[in-house]
C-alpha cells in the first residue's frame, strides 16, 4: 500500500458522479456524427493510467552495507519499499468540463519554465474541452487586489508565451489570509485552481484546499512545484533547475576567465540556494572551472590553517588564479544577522559573495600580497531566462499531469517526477522539509574530486 495517499474528492463526496474521459471529446468537437461519439480513448490519451498505478520511491540494491551510498538507507525503515501514484489521464473523471471553471496562478519569485507549464495547463484543459479558464495575475495577490483583473487564457493567448521566461501571470509574495482567497474561488465560481510556486506557495496551496473541503466545496486544488534550488523532498528534479545550472556556467566562465587574465585572480559567483547547494554543486560539476565551491550544508572555516583564505592562498601559489562558487545560504553564521523578512515572511540572508570578496581582499592585503577579486551575482540573469529543452519536456508533462490530476478528482497534490516516472504526491509530505545535499552523498563527494578542494575544518 502507498505511503502517500493523496486526498481525493471521494473523501468528501462520496457520490461525486464519475464521468468517462471519452465523454468530454463529446462536448469538445462534434464535427461530424462518427466524431460526436468522441474518439477511442487510447486516441486521446494514448492510454489511461490506472488508479492503483505506484512508482517506486527508490530501487537499488546494495550488495553490502559497507557499499558507499548503502547507509543512507535505514535497514528499519521500509523506505525503500515506498510507493506514490502514478500521475497521467484516468479513464473515469470527476468534473464536466463544461461546468469547470479554471484558475492558474503563479507565486513567490522567477524560475525559467513558469510560462511553459501555464502554457500547458491551457492546452491540456482545452483538450478536455474546458472553455472557461483565467489566469490570476501577480500571484495570490490577484486574489484581493480589486485593481487586478482576471486574464482569460486560452491556446491562442498562451500559443508563444514559453518563448520568452517570466511569467505571463506575473509572481508576487505576500497577499491575503487564506479564508480571503477562498471566498474570492468562491465567488468567482472557480473548480480548478493550479498553484505554481514553491513551498510558501504549496503550504497556501493546501491550505486553500483544506478551506474548500471546510466548506464542502467541490475545488480541485493542484500545485505545480516551482523551485529553481531543487530543494523539494522526493523529487529527482524540479523545472528549472537545469536551465540554472547551465546559464550558471556562464557566468563561471566569466568569473574564471576575468580571474585568469589577471595577476592573482580569484572570482567568485554567488549562486542560488538558501537551504540547498545543489546549484552550486551541480554548476561545479558541469563547468569544471571552480577550485572551491561552498554550500550551506557543509560547515566551513574562512581563517585558520585549514580554511579557505589559506587554500586560496595555496591556490594563487600553484595555479596563479582561483573561482569560488557560493549557494547563497552558504557561510551565514559569518554573516550578521538581521531580522528582516520579505513580505511573504522568508528571512532576508546576508550577501555572502560581498562578505567573501571583503575577506579575501582584507587577507591577502593584510599579508602584503596582492589578489585581484572579481565578484559576480547572476541571480536575476539566471531566473529571467527561458526554460532550456530539457526543462522544457519537463514543463510540458507537469503540465499535462497537473490537468489530469485535476480532473481524476484529486487535490491538494503537486505533480511531480521520482525515480524517472510522474507522480501525485500529498503536499504536506513535500514541503514538510526543504531537500538538501548530503554531505555523504556520492554525488557531492564526486564535486570535491572534481573541484580538489579540502574540507575546511
Ligand atoms: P520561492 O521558492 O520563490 O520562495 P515560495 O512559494 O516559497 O517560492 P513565498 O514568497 O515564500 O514563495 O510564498 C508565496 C506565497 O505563498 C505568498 O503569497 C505567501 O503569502 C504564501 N504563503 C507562504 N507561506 C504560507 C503558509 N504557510 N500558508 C499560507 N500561505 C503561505
Ligand atoms: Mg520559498
Amino acid at each position: 500500500e502507498a505511503r502517500f495517499n493523496i486526498p481525493h474528492i471521494t473523501d468528501v463526496f462520496p457520490d461525486a458522479v464519475e464521468y468517462p474521459s471519452t465523454f468530454c471529446l463529446k462536448m469538445r468537437t462534434p464535427v461530424s456524427e462518427e466524431f460526436a461519439e468522441g474518439y477511442p480513448s487510447d486516441e486521446k490519451w494514448h492510454g489511461y493510467i490506472n488508479n492503483n498505478d505506484r512508482v517506486l520511491l527508490k530501487v537499488i540494491n546494495y550488495s553490502s552495507p559497507t557499499s558507499a551510498g548503502a547507509e543512507c538507507i535505514d535497514p528499519n525503515c521500509s523506505w525503500v519499499e515506498q510507493w506514490v501514484h502514478r500521475a497521467g489521464p484516468r479513464e473515469k473523471i470527476y468534473f464536466k468540463p463544461e461546468e469547470v471553471k479554471a484558475a492558474i496562478v503563479t507565486c513567490g519569485g522567477l524560475c525559467p519554465g513558469l510560462n511553459d507549464v501555464i502554457r500547458h495547463i491551457v492546452i491540456t484543459l482545452e483538450i478536455y474541452g474546458v472553455k472557461k479558464i483565467v489566469g490570476i495575475p501577480f500571484g495570490y495577490r490577484g486574489f484581493s487586489e480589486k485593481d487586478l483583473a482576471e486574464m482569460p487564457l486560452s491556446r491562442k493567448v498562451v500559443q508563444n508565451i514559453h518563448l520568452s521566461g517570466g511569467s505571463l501571470l506575473g509572481v508576487s509574495r505576500g497577499g491575503p489570509k487564506v479564508s480571503d482567497i477562498v471566498d474570492s474561488i468562491q465567488e468567482r465560481g472557480i473548480n480548478m485552481l493550479f498553484v505554481l510556486g514553491g513551498n510558501g506557495t504549496h503550504a497556501g496551496a493546501n491550505a486553500i484546499h483544506d478551506e474548500c473541503r471546510k466548506r464542502r466545496m467541490k475545488v480541485a486544488v493542484v500545485g505545480v512545484p516551482k523551485t529553481i534550488d531543487n530543494d523539494i523532498m522526493l523529487m529527482d528534479k524540479t523545472f528549472g533547475f537545469d536551465t540554472a545550472v547551465e546559464e550558471a556556467q556562464r557566468a563561471i566562465n566569466s568569473a574564471y576567465i576575468e580571474a585568469h587574465s589577471a595577476y592573482r585572480g580569484i572570482g567568485i559567483v554567488k549562486l542560488m540556494g538558501r537551504s540547498s547547494g545543489f546549484i552550486a554543486m551541480q554548476a561545479s560539476l558541469a563547468s569544471g572551472q571552480i577550485d572551491i565551491c561552498l554550500i550551506p550544508e557543509v560547515p566551513f572555516n574562512l581563517h585558520g590553517p585549514h580554511g579557505v583564505l589559506r587554500h586560496l592562498k595555496y591556490l594563487l601559489e600553484t595555479k596563479g588564479s582561483a573561482v569560488v562558487c557560493a549557494a547563497e545560504g552558504a557561510g551565514q553564521d559569518f554573516l550578521e544577522k538581521t531580522n528582516a523578512k520579505d513580505a511573504s515572511g522568508n528571512a532576508v540572508l546576508g550577501d555572502i559573495g560581498v562578505y567573501l570578496q571583503q575577506e579575501i581582499k582584507k587577507y591577502f592585503k593584510e599579508m602584503g600580497e596582492t589578489s585581484d577579486v572579481k565578484y559576480i551575482d547572476p541571480t536575476y540573469m539566471i531566473r529571467a531566462c527561458r526554460a532550456n529543452a530539457s526543462d522544457g519536456i519537463l514543463c510540458t508533462v507537469l503540465g499535462q499531469n497537473a490537468v489530469h490530476g485535476a480532473f481524476a478528482g484529486y487535490s491538494g497534490i503537486t505533480v511531480g517526477i521520482c525515480n524517472t516516472h510522474y507522480v501525485y504526491f500529498p503536499i504536506p509530505e513535500v514541503i514538510s522539509k526543504p531537500r538538501v545535499v548530503d554531505p555523504n552523498s556520492r554525488m557531492w563527494h564526486r564535486c570535491l574530486t572534481s573541484t580538489g578542494q579540502p574540507d575546511f575544518l
